[in-house]
């Protein structure tokens, strides 16, 4: 069983970490809106089994909050709902699927990782939007809000009723954020973050990590600021991408280091430096 933590009258997550990337649901009048699918296919499957028992309602939405395969692998079991995500996450995956989730690379994919994913199957989004898009039922309703910055094409889960935020990678709660994505934008994130904490959230629940709140979010953005601090001035002093690895003292969290840390940092630097350089041209 996957058990889900009641955060607030309508929003539950599961945020224990064996999905990878962190699920939430909304139950709305008569339905529930899932936001986001996870890594590990059959625990998904469970998961969802478990958010209709407990609300005794249908899933009928699934909103995908960016294109990262620890939020999308678990997508085959909502293919009977409407499958929401911005428009530059579909195009994202479906450049994937072309160049990289190949059926060859999957088929390897299923060989070499554990039974849990022998049934994976890449479902894409099938309702997509730019900006902002409601869900609305009688008297309850979400806001799904773009904003990039972790990727392009990341939004984040508004519940204005409740003040409940959810916003996928959009927060790593007492991690690292990982800004390595080929897509990501530190100065789009720090936007992003400002949304976040304008709408004055009693609670957030994040991709990674524990439930938390506006205090946690107020960190993170001082850290993204710093980050970007440190690698303008590095840059105008001549700095190159590659001794990147050899300055110690860019920007640190006192937060305990997950797997694969020293490899996504890197990454995380490196596309800084790339963003912060073609600004600094422009
Ligand atoms: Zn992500």
């Amino acid at each position: 069983m996957v058990k889900f933590e009641q955060i607030s009258d309508s929003v539950w997550a599961h945020t224990e970490g064996d999905t990878f990337g962190h699920v939430a649901f909304v139950k709305l009048e008569k339905s529930i809106v899932f936001i986001d699918s996870g890594y590990f296919p059959k625990i998904i499957k469970q998961a969802k089994e478990e958010a209709e028992e407990i609300t005794n309602l249908p899933v009928r939405y699934l909103i995908i909050t960016h294109h990262h395969a620890d939020h999308i692998f678990g997508n085959q079991f909502f293919e009977d709902c409407e499958i929401i995500s911005t428009k530059d996450t579909v195009d994202f995956l479906e450049n994937l699927i072309k160049t990289r989730w190949t059926d060859e690379y999957i088929e390897n994919f299923k060989k070499e990782n554990s039974e849990e994913f022998d049934i994976l199957k890449i479902i894409l989004p099938n309702k997509t939007f730019e900006g902002e898009f409601e869900i609305k039922e009688g008297d309850k309703y979400l806001k799904i809000i773009q904003t990039d910055g972790h990727t392009k094409g990341s939004c984040f889960v508004y519940v204005p009723d409740e003040s409940i935020i959810i916003a996928g990678d959009l927060l790593f709660s007492e991690e690292i954020p990982y800004f390595g994505d080929t897509t990501a934008d530190p100065y789009l994130w720090v936007e992003a973050y400002q949304t976040m904490i304008g709408l004055s959230p009693v609670k957030i629940i994040p991709g990674h990590g524990p439930v938390t709140d506006v205090k946690q979010m107020e960190l993170q953005l001082k850290y993204l600021k710093q980050c970007i601090k440190w690698m303008e001035k590095f840059i105008r002093s001549g700095g190159k991408k590659e001794d990147l690895d050899h300055a110690k003292d860019f920007p640190m969290l006192d937060y305990e280091l997950y797997d694969n840390f020293d490899t996504l940092f890197k990454m995380s630097k490196e596309r800084t430096f790339d963003v912060v350089k073609e600004r600094i041209t422009n």
